[in-house]
């Protein structure tokens, strides 16, 4: 066995399995198996890989696979935000919510209610997605390169987390894609759709769009709204 020392910089103390009340974030002592990996030192501490930016150990670099050895002491430096250019995420099999969510806001995102845990992880590989995960383990697997620890139980305030992580406050499009199938949706002429369209709304409104993938039809009725202050107000918390 060997002995760590880490330290947390920012805000990563709260992120330790637990929830870091009462420990020092300057002072993490982990009893660990030799050898060992920087990588799996933080993580001992219940921090996945994917939220740590930097390591470092007396002021030198370190990378994730460089290995530890006993009386080490590393400075472990959170993940900074990040602009995304070309957003494509994946939502593990308990964010159904926040996946049709950030789909309406138009953002690209797989999701699949019934993927297993190794079927989450092989998707994100081979898509080359983020992974959006409220669950560390899958986080800190290996092939898992780029993801992002979802900290809150209410879907607007997990979106709110995904604009700040990835800077994307300003790429919402509202009605960007569909939300039960991730197409993409398009403004359609309303008599093409005539047959669809419940009269009422058919009196009031001019614009629908429809899927590129499913068919769903969608209009902007009066509960979108609503939707759009729900937006407005995740935008302006992640601005
Ligand atoms: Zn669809």
């Amino acid at each position: 066995m060997i002995t760590v020392t880490l330290r947390l910089h920012g805000d990563l103390l709260p992120l330790v399995r637990g929830g870091g009340k009462h420990l020092a974030p300057d002072r993490l002592v982990r009893r660990l198996p030799a050898p060992t990996s920087a990588k799996d030192a933080v993580e001992a501490t219940g921090i996945p890989h994917c939220e740590i930016g930097r390591i470092e150990s007396t002021g030198r670099p370190l990378d994730m696979a460089d290995s530890v050895g006993d009386g080490a002491c590393l400075d472990v430096f959170p993940t900074a935000p990040q602009h995304l250019r070309e957003p494509r995420f994946l939502c593990d099999q308990h964010l159904g919510k926040l996946a049709r969510l950030l789909r309406i806001m138009g953002f690209d995102v797989a999701y699949g209610a019934d993927w297993s845990p190794p079927e989450v992880a092989r998707r994100t590989v081979n898509t080359e997605r983020v992974l959006l995960s409220r669950g560390r383990a899958i986080l800190m697997r290996r092939a898992i390169v780029a993801g992002l620890l979802i900290r809150a139980n209410g879907v607007d305030d997990q979106a709110t987390e995904v604009l700040q992580r990835f800077q994307l406050a300003a790429s919402v499009q509202l009605f960007g894609r569909c939300g039960l199938c991730n197409g993409q949706l398009k403004t359609v002429a309303k008599h093409d759709v005539a047959d669809r369209i419940p009269p009422l709304t058919a009196r009031w409104l001019d614009v629908y769009y429809l899927c590129d993938s499913c068919d769903q039809l969608y209009w902007e009725g009066t509960h979108v709204s609503i939707l759009r202050d729900r937006v407005a107000a995740i935008i302006s918390r992640a601005g």
